[in-house]
């Protein structure tokens, strides 16, 4: 028997991890391998950010912080949701985690109980399900229809709540989908949740600021579900700050308490030099992520076009983050040269990897088999080599 606790047994390794893994170890043999795995911004984080870091070391801020976070960035973070989100909290709604990724995980084990069912549309980011795995609650899967560009109807919530559903989980813009909740398609979601007074939402709004179509909305917003909407947030993707790990959550006061209790248990406060150079990312407003949004609009345009002339990729048009999310199923029951079968999007994205030496990873990890996941955050020159390597490999399918 193993040593290890049953929690720890049952968890999955993020597979995007494990497909970026594979990618260097084939790259340690010298293989010309394009990454495309990987859920980053190619920038480096804004200099005027780390001029900020830079000073703050150097200003004594080496020290343990306050568990929710520095007074001044909680309060700079409810300012910014108030201006650009329209939504009125005070510092104390405001927890300062170690990434967005912590806000998830310690909303999740603040709200959840053993065998409460926790509602997650897919095609969703790969630690949801693991996260109400550890709070020991039960997933159910919601996937919508490539029709509909992969988004959960407010029909399909509906159908799907019973009387042991706890907390909704969802991200939009999405990860893995690129697709992005209307403001109307967010009303019909949360008029169903306000006819369900138990259940609570974690709105994931990572990519807030990667949207090409315009009009972010908050679930928030919807003033009579307010209180039950936990909405996270933070500076990994937008400020290009994914390892500095600097995340937040804005939710009611009971709630946020919570999470800064498990969160005084877990981790204590964020790094003290990270959390200065969110106040800076703040206090310089949005125009860095308008630019690196250009660029990853301009790539998506020009990945699209070449995806759209491989045969059997299906793909909606994505609205936001960087990732293209092709339904690659046209693909199963085909041949590899070597005579082995593709019988899974996990097959045909190894495949690609051995050979045509590109890394992505497969929809299995999002909820959504039939697809495959590639990110658009690298340079216009790779991703267009890499979908012609693509197109080649899959040619030599039989
Ligand atoms: N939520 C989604 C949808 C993501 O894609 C990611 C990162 O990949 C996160 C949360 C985690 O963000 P952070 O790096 O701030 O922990």
């Amino acid at each position: 028997p193993s040593i290890l606790s049953d929690r720890i047994s049952a968890l999955q390794e993020s597979q995007t991890i494990a497909m970026a893994k594979k990618a260097r170890e084939l790259m340690a043999q010298g293989i010309d391998v394009i990454n495309l795995s990987f859920g980053e911004p190619d920038f480096e984080t804004p200099e005027y950010i780390r001029e900020a870091a830079k000073k703050a070391m150097d200003a004594g801020y080496t020290k343990y912080t306050p568990v929710p976070g520095y007074p001044d960035l909680r309060q700079a973070i409810a300012d910014k949701l108030q201006r650009e989100n329209q939504l009125a909290y005070k510092p104390e709604n405001i927890v300062v985690s170690t990434g967005a990724k912590q806000a998830l995980a310690n909303a999740v084990m603040s709200l959840v109980n053993p065998g409460d069912e926790v509602i997650v549309f897919a095609p969703y980011w790969v630690s949801y399900e693991e996260m109400v795995r550890l709070a020991e609650g039960v997933t159910v899967t919601l996937l919508g229809t490539l029709e509909n560009d992969y988004k959960v109807t407010a029909a399909q919530l509906e159908a799907a709540i019973t009387p042991r559903t706890k907390l909704i989980m969802y991200s939009s813009p999405c990860n893995p989908t690129g697709s992005v909740f209307t403001r109307q398609e967010l009303s019909g979601i949360a008029e169903v949740v306000a006819r369900h007074p138990r259940i609570h939402v974690l709105a994931d709004e990572i990519y807030e600021y990667i949207n090409f179509v315009g009009e972010h909305v908050s679930l928030a917003q919807f003033g009579d579900i307010k209180d039950r909407v936990i909405t996270v947030n933070g500076f990994s993707k937008g400020y290009a700050m994914t390892g500095w790990r600097v995340g937040y959550l804005a939710a009611t006061r009971e709630i946020a308490a919570a999470c800064e209790k498990m969160q005084s248990q877990i981790t204590s406060g964020t790094c003290s030099v990270a959390q200065r150079a969110a106040l800076a990312a703040l206090q310089g407003g949005r125009t860095s992520a308008d630019t690196m949004v250009e660029a990853y609009r301009r790539r998506r345009d020009m990945v699209l076009t070449q995806v759209q002339e491989i045969p059997g990729f299906k793909t909606p048009t994505p609205s936001g983050a960087f990732y293209i999310f092709p339904d690659v199923s046209a693909y199963f029951g085909r041949t590899a040269p070597d005579g082995s079968r593709i019988s899974t999007a996990t097959d045909l994205a190894l495949y690609m990897l051995n050979e045509g030496h590109v890394a992505a990873v497969t929809g299995e990890a999002f909820g959504a088999p039939n697809c495959i996941r590639f990110s658009t955050a690298a340079s216009d020159e790779k991703l267009r080599e890499a979908f012609t390597r693509i197109k080649a490999c899959l040619e030599k399918l039989g």
